[in-house]
C-alpha cells in the first residue's frame, strides 16, 4: 500500500512562490518536504515549515491566519512546535490533507499570495534543525552489495554470512548524538587494534568514514506487542531524509563481535533538514529489488507486492578537503548510487522491526544502511570506495584520500527524476570533520 499520485503531483502545477518553477530546482510545489526552521538572529522558538523554492514556509502561520481550514487545520496547527512529532503522529490522512491544503495556498493564484510576507522566509535567512525529537534510531544494513563488499573484506571466504537473504539485519543506534547538517563532527578517540600481533591502542580514529544512508522516519506508530503487517507499513513512515551515519573504521573492527557497532558508530550521527513525505514520492516508486534466481523468497511476513516496493531515489556523496576550499576547487563527486539497489524494502524494513512487537514511535529515525549498488561509483562508504584504503581516490589538485582526514567535508545529496515528473530534490546532508582532541581528559 503506497501513497496514490494524485492532482498535486501535477508537472503542470506553478507557484507564485520565488525559484519554485525554476528548472532543475528541488524544492517545486510537488515536493513540499517539512523541517524545523527558525529565523536566524530571532532568538525565537523553532517551528515547522516546508521547503518551497528559495523560501521556507511557516505552515503554522498559515493556520494562525486561517488560510488553512477543513480536515488539514488541525496538522497546521501541529506544526507550531520545533519538531515534527506532533505532525507525523497524526498519520497519514493529516498529512495529505495538509499537503493538499498547501497546495492551495502556494499555488499559482493561491490565497497565500496575498500573505507572503507572513509566511515565508528566505531559505538563506533560516537556521534548519533535527527535523523530529528522535526517540528511537535503528541503523539496517539493506544493501546486498554494501554487505557483501564489507563481508569479503573481512571474510574473504565466506562474504555474506546465512541469514542475510532472510533478515533485515540491523541495530539500535543511539539517538542523543544525531545533530542537524552543517554541524562539525569531531574525530573521535577509540580504541583500536591495527595489527594481531600488537596490543591494542588508544587514540584518535585513523579510518574515519561516512556512509551514505536514507533515513525513515516513522510517522504513526504501533503499540507494544501489535506488529505493523508489511500490507500497512508504509502508512506507518511519514517519509525519507539523508541520513550520515559517521563510522570509525578501526574502532569498529575491533570493537564490533560479537556485539556489532557500538562507539565507532554513536560519536556523530548526520541528519538532512527536510523530510521528503512519502506523498511527494509516490510519482517515483520502482519495482522492488529482483532477487536473483535461486534467492529465498522472503518470509510471508515479509512477503509484498514487487511492483511499487522500491523508490527511485538517486543518492550522491560529495567530498571536499580544506586545500580544494582554499583553491576554490568545487566538491568531487565520489559516488552515485540509487536506493532501488537495497534488497529490502522500507515496508519490509517497517515490517520486521515491528514483527516481534516493538512498539515504533512517531519521529523515530530507521536508517536503511550504507546504499551501495553493483558498480564501484555507486559504493556509498570509503571503505568500499577505496576497498578499506588499498585504492585511494585522487581528488582534484592531485590530494588522495583512503580515509576521511580533518577539514574534510562530505555532502549528501538526494533527488528523485522521472519523464512527465517535476524533479524533487532532498536539499544536502553537509558535515566537516573537525580535528580530534589534542589530549584526552584524565
Ligand atoms: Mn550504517
Amino acid at each position: 500500500m503506497t501513497a496514490p499520485v494524485d492532482h498535486t503531483h501535477d508537472s503542470a502545477l506553478r507557484s507564485w512562490v520565488p525559484g519554485a518553477d525554476a528548472p532543475g530546482g528541488e524544492f517545486p510545489i510537488q515536493n513540499l518536504p517539512f523541517g524545523v526552521f527558525r529565523r536566524r538572529g530571532t532568538g525565537g522558538a523553532p517551528r515547522v515549515g516546508v521547503a518551497i523554492g528559495d523560501r521556507v514556509c511557516d505552515v503554522a502561520a498559515a493556520a494562525e491566519r486561517g488560510l488553512i481550514a477543513g480536515d488539514a487545520r488541525a496538522a497546521a496547527e501541529a506544526c507550531a512546535s520545533d519538531s515534527l512529532n506532533a505532525l507525523m503522529g497524526m498519520g497519514p490522512e493529516a498529512a495529505r490533507a495538509l499537503r493538499h491544503a498547501l497546495v492551495e495556498l502556494l499555488r499559482e493564484g493561491g490565497s497565500g499570495e496575498r500573505h507572503a510576507d507572513r509566511l515565508l522566509a528566505p531559505m538563506a535567512d533560516v537556521e534548519l534543525f533535527v527535523p523530529s525529537r528522535v526517540g528511537g534510531y535503528t541503523d539496517f544494513y539493506a544493501s546486498i552489495y554494501h554487505a557483501t563488499n564489507v563481508g569479503s573484506m573481512f571474510r574473504p571466504d565466506n562474504p555474506l554470512l546465512p541469514n542475510y537473504k532472510y533478515v533485515p539485519i540491523g541495530y539500535h543506534g543511539r539517538a542523543s548524538s544525531i545533530v542537524a547538517s552543517g554541524t562539525e563532527v569531531r574525530r573521535p578517540w577509540g580504541q583500536t587494534r591495527n595489527s594481531p600481533d600488537a596490543p591494542p591502542q588508544f587514540g584518535p580514529s585513523r579510518r574515519l568514514d561516512y556512509e551514505l544512508e536514507v533515513g525513515l522516519y516513522v510517522g504513526a506508530g504501533n503499540a507494544l506487542g501489535e506488529p505493523v503487517p508489511v500490507s500497512s507499513a508504509e502508512s506507518h513512515l511519514f517519509g525519507l531524509g539523508l541520513v550520515n551515519d559517521w563510522s570509525a573504521r578501526d574502532v569498529q573492527t575491533w570493537e564490533y563481535q560479537p556485539l556489532g557497532p557500538f562507539l565507532a558508530k554513536n560519536f556523530a550521527t548526520t541528519v538532512s533538514p527536510w523530510v521528503v513525505t512519502m506523498d511527494a514520492l509516490a510519482p517515483f516508486r520502482a519495482p522492488a529489488f529482483a532477487r536473483p534466481t535461486g534467492d529465498p523468497a522472503p518470509l510471508a511476513y515479509l512477503a509484498q507486492p514487487a511492483e511499487a516496493a522500491g523508490v527511485d531515489l538517486t543518492l550522491e556523496v560529495w567530498l571536499s578537503t580544506a586545500a580544494m576550499r582554499a583553491n576554490g576547487t568545487a566538491p568531487m563527486l565520489v559516488s552515485r548510487g540509487s536506493f532501488t539497489h537495497m534488497y529490502w524494502s522500507v515496508a519490509q524494513l517497517v515490517a520486521h522491526h515491528t514483527s516481534n512487537g516493538c512498539n515504533l514511535q512517531p519521529g523515530d529515525l530507521l536508517a536503511s544502511g550504507t546504499v551501495s549498488g553493483p558498480d564501484k561509483e555507486s559504493r556509498g562508504c570509503l571503505l568500499e570506495r577505496t576497498w578499506k584504503g588499498t585504492e585511494p581516490l585522487t581528488l582534484p589538485g592531485g590530494e588522495t584520500r583512503a580515509f576521511l582526514e580533518d577539514g574534510d567535508e562530505v555532502v549528501l545529496r538526494g533527488y528523485c527524476e522521472r519523464a512527465g515528473r517535476a524533479r524533487i530534490g532532498f536539499g544536502e546532508c553537509r558535515g566537516r570533520i573537525a580535528p580530534a582532541a589534542a589530549t584526552f581528559p584524565g
